[in-house]
């Protein structure tokens, strides 16, 4: 099956059935987590909200993401998006940083309608930073406008490039817009007063070890000049996605963290003005990005701190006897033999 194809049918079966009012009063999930605001570290709040979720998550999705499963299957009303938010700020302890997720787009009205975001955004107020994720064709002077004259501190706009060939973007991910698109965005977004976060994946489906580092090294260069930040996002099993009916059928492993190292070390050197991070997600288990585990914890640290502090040198002094395995793996893979 192409991965197209394949990533329609899965698309199909996880689409959640339209939910009852007691579900769309609940935001999906909330916590705090490291972040920094230039050299400074500080906490960061999290909420991700419970809308209608990624159009293209319905159409076809991409290979990686199962989000969809935390949507409503039909518009949150602006009434249940108002309870979903007055439920976080109960735990909300004055973040200097806050990100709002949706599972897709905060600027798509079908997810948040245009009175709603003006309400989030007055009500975060007091956050120096204010994130939120959405596709490259959303962000406008009209859906920019008001949100940038309401809030006082920065908003920065997250997009979820992934990578800047096209042939990966289209056929291994299966993303509905090409690079340009996202990069003009980014530009867009800047030009509108907003710092811009780009999203690079690493180890889509079909990619080598080596050619998933390949990939995101010559994507830090191309999308530098565009985005304030880029974030490299080593891929990790969601349920009910292409890569994992790939993983149980033994044709994709996550990523190795020895993979994350040598994309930073590599893409620092690429990345001009920009920030590079890094924050794994579920690094170190199983279903994602790992190493042999005796190792995780202290490379998974050493990533977190070169990320907040924009510090690289403590990568360059890791190391561990599974380094060996990794490029015994990666030589393997080069010559085309399934490790
Ligand atoms: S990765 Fe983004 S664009 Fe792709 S299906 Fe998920 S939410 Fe939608
Ligand atoms: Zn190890």
């Amino acid at each position: 099956m192409t991965a197209p194809s394949l990533a329609r049918q899965v698309a199909t079966e996880r689409r959640p059935a339209p939910a009852p009012p007691e579900a769309a009063s609940k935001y999906v999930n909330q916590w705090v987590e490291p972040e920094a605001i230039g050299s400074e570290r500080v906490p960061a709040f999290v909420l991700i909200l419970r809308t209608r979720g990624c159009y293209w998550a319905d159409a076809k999705g991409c290979s990686m993401c199962g989000y969809s499963k935390d949507t409503l299957g039909r518009s949150a009303t602006p009434g249940e998006l108002a309870e979903q938010v007055d439920r976080a700020l109960r735990r909300y302890r004055g973040e200097p940083y806050v990100k709002i997720y949706t599972s897709g787009s905060f600027l798509d009205d079908r997810e948040v309608d245009p009175g709603s975001r003006l309400t989030i955004v007055r009500r975060f107020s007091g956050a120096r930073r204010l994130l939120f994720e959405t596709l490259p064709e959303f962000p406008t002077e009209e859906t920019m406008g008001p949100l940038t004259d309401t809030f006082a501190g920065e908003l920065e706009v997250a997009l979820g490039l992934e990578s800047t060939d096209p042939v990966v973007l289209r056929r291994y991910i299966n993303k509905g817009s090409t690079p340009d698109e996202y990069l003009r965005a980014a530009d867009r977004v800047r030009s509108l007063g907003a710092r811009a976060k780009g999203y690079l994946l690493l180890k889509p489906p079909y990619l080598t070890e080596e050619e998933s580092v390949e990939d995101v090294v010559r994507s830090v260069a191309a999308a530098a000049p565009h985005f304030d930040t880029l974030s490299i996002n080593p891929v990790h099993i969601q349920n009910g996605t292409v890569v994992e009916w790939l993983y149980h059928r033994g044709r994709y492993r996550p990523p190795w963290l020895w993979s994350v190292v040598e994309a930073l070390r590599r893409g620092v050197a690429l990345r001009g003005s920009s920030r590079l991070v890094s924050f794994p997600t579920a690094g170190g288990l199983a279903r994602g990005p790992h190493n042999c585990g005796e190792c995780d914890a202290k490379v998974l640290a050493a990533i977190q701190g070169a990320s907040l502090d924009q510090e690289f040198a403590e990568l360059d002094r890791l190391d561990c006897v599974c380094r060996a395995d990794f490029e015994a793996l990666r030589g393997l893979e080069a010559l085309g033999v399934e490790a």
